[in-house]
């Protein structure tokens, strides 16, 4: 049985493989891309599909699924892959 998670761009639920995991590290309490789960910690998941990504930045989802506000770091990152396609 595969993991599967909710985008928080779209909402629907896919294989957490296809995913991008975006993890708040426990130790450090920063934010990062945790493509093989090597990072600990409370984690969100969006699909690799620009269009998630975007709503997902509009809606601020991120920060009610970390329960951070510190995500202006992985915002800019996460647009950045928006727009290398
Ligand atoms: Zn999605």
């Amino acid at each position: 049985m595969k993991k599967q998670r909710k985008c928080q761009g779209c909402k629907k639920i896919f294989d957490a493989d296809l995913m991008h995991k975006i993890t708040l590290e426990s130790k450090s309490g920063k934010i990062f891309l945790n493509p093989d789960s090597k990072i600990l910690g409370r984690s969100a998941y969006v699909c690799k599909d620009s269009q998630c990504i975007k709503t997902m930045l509009k809606k601020k989802a991120l920060r009610g699924a970390l329960k951070t506000n510190n995500v202006a770091e992985i915002e800019q990152e996460l647009l950045r892959l928006t727009i290398e396609g």
